[in-house]
This record gives C-alpha cells, sequence and structure tokens, in this order.
C-alpha cells in the first residue's frame, strides 16, 4: 500500500518567498469615523503595505469578512505560507466552513499571526483550546509600555529592551490563553495593568503568535517598532516547506521495503 503514504507535496525546498494573506473584517474602517481617517482603506492594506517593502515577502493578499469566503478559499490558503488575522466585531460572521480551513491549515504547517482584538476569533480560540476571549479591557487611550523579554527571539530582532506604544486600548490580566510555549513581550499600561503581549505556540507543525498591539481608534500599525514585530512574525512563523499531507488511513504496512 505504497500509495497510502503519499503526501501532496507543493515544495521540498526551503519556501523561496514567503506568501502571506491578511485577513482584517474591514468593518471599523467603514462604519466609524475616527478609524477611517487612520486606515482610509482598511488595516489590511496598511500591513500589507509595509510588509511589501521586505524582499522575503512574495505574495500578500487581503480577505476581508465581505469576501472571506472566496479570499481564504482552500486553494488560497494551501498557498499560504502566514495567514495574519485582525477580526472584533464580526467574529461570529466568520463562516464556520472557513474556520475549518484555516485551523486544519495551520495544524499541517501554516504559520498564524494574530493581532489584537483577534485574540477572541473562532480560529485562535478553536487552535488555543481555551476561553481567549476572557481578558480585562478599558478603551481609554493610554501609553503602553512593551517589554521585549526574549532578546535572541526572531521576532524581537531589531527592537531594544523596551518600546512605548503611545496610545493602545488597555488589555490586563487574567488573560485565558493556555501557556505560551514562549512568552516573547510583557506590556505595562499606564492604568497599572499588565498583559502577556506576545505569545508563540506550536499546534501540529504550525507556529502561531499573538500580538496585543492595534486598538482600531490609534495609529499603532503605522508604528515601525510594531510593523517590526509583525514582519519578524511572518518571518519565524513562515514553514520550512510548504506540504499538505493527505489522510493516511489507518493502514499497519511500513512506509519502506522491508
Ligand atoms: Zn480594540
Amino acid at each position: 500500500m505504497v500509495g497510502s503514504f503519499e503526501m501532496i507535496v507543493y515544495s521540498w525546498c526551503q519556501t523561496p518567498m514567503i506568501n502571506v494573506t491578511v485577513y482584517n473584517e474591514f468593518i471599523h474602517e467603514i462604519s466609524e469615523e475616527a478609524c477611517k481617517v487612520i486606515y482610509p482603506d482598511g488595516i489590511h492594506t496598511t500591513i500589507k503595505n509595509f510588509l511589501e517593502k521586505d524582499s522575503t515577502i512574495g505574495k500578500i493578499r487581503c480577505a476581508t469578512l465581505k469576501d472571506h469566503k472566496e479570499t481564504l478559499s482552500q486553494e488560497i490558503l494551501d498557498d499560504t505560507d502566514v495567514l495574519i488575522w485582525w477580526g472584533h466585531m464580526g467574529h461570529d460572521d466568520v463562516d464556520d466552513a472557513v474556520v475549518a480551513r484555516v485551523t486544519q491549515r495551520v495544524l499541517n504547517g501554516m504559520g498564524f499571526v494574530v493581532l489584537h482584538s483577534g485574540h477572541a476569533s473562532k480560529p485562535f480560540k478553536t487552535l488555543m483550546g481555551t476561553n481567549t476571549h476572557l481578558l480585562r479591557w478599558r478603551d481609554a487611550g493610554e501609553k503602553v509600555r512593551i517589554w521585549n523579554i526574549a532578546k535572541n527571539h526572531p521576532i524581537c530582532q531589531g527592537l531594544d529592551e523596551t518600546f512605548v506604544v503611545p496610545k493602545d486600548e488597555t488589555y490586563g490580566e487574567p488573560f485565558a490563553i493556555p501557556e505560551p510555549d514562549k512568552l516573547i513581550f510583557i506590556s505595562w499600561f499606564q492604568g497599572g495593568e499588565v498583559f502577556r503581549s506576545g505569545a508563540c505556540w506550536i499546534r501540529g507543525e504550525g507556529k502561531i503568535f499573538y500580538f496585543q498591539s492595534g486598538h482600531e481608534t490609534f495609529p499603532v500599525y503605522h508604528q515601525k517598532e510594531v510593523q517590526l514585530v509583525i514582519t519578524n512574525a511572518v518571518k519565524w512563523a513562515c514553514p520550512v516547506q510548504r506540504i499538505c499531507p493527505v489522510d493516511r488511513g489507518v493502514g499497519n504496512d511500513p512506509p519502506f521495503e522491508k
């Protein structure tokens, strides 16, 4: 039963250029003036624009809630090395079949970078297995100091030991995530809260990074340190090779000649 061990391999070599898909629900930027002024073409376009400047990043596609059933198709996900996810108001409207496709692709090796209120998104909750929507929060435009506590980690390359985001939404512990495989950032907020603001997990073959920064009414994704974190995270989360394994079934034959 040699055939039962076949794999569909899209690339055996190290992925030459990183294909990124940026999902942003794109609701606040249409409905709220304060957000429209900062992100006139949507948060996804701002993220795409700074990622484009990096020579290791290849195809960048965008997906929004309105078109996500098509723009997060199996074919597109199979050609995506890293998926970035920003969502908030529209979590419940994300199609369950899309959630299943995304989570399965992550288990098969696609990187997944989850931003800000994406902590409560269906794919992140599914992959974490805990009530990741639970945390303290306050929309008060407070100063945030982000501490880089893993300075030898790829996501921290080029960052100082600490940097400030002048205004962002306050998030605070307790945050109901599973214990991270690696904690990258801890943030202090002006109101006194602390928060595990950058954390990594492995699920199946896929690397996952959650990053707290990025409330929609503050220009956080225009800040160079935040852009560097997301760019570094894309490079870290990228799979070494893009493989989609086929279900092997339950055969007992060895995968090679005896
Ligand atoms: Zn927010």
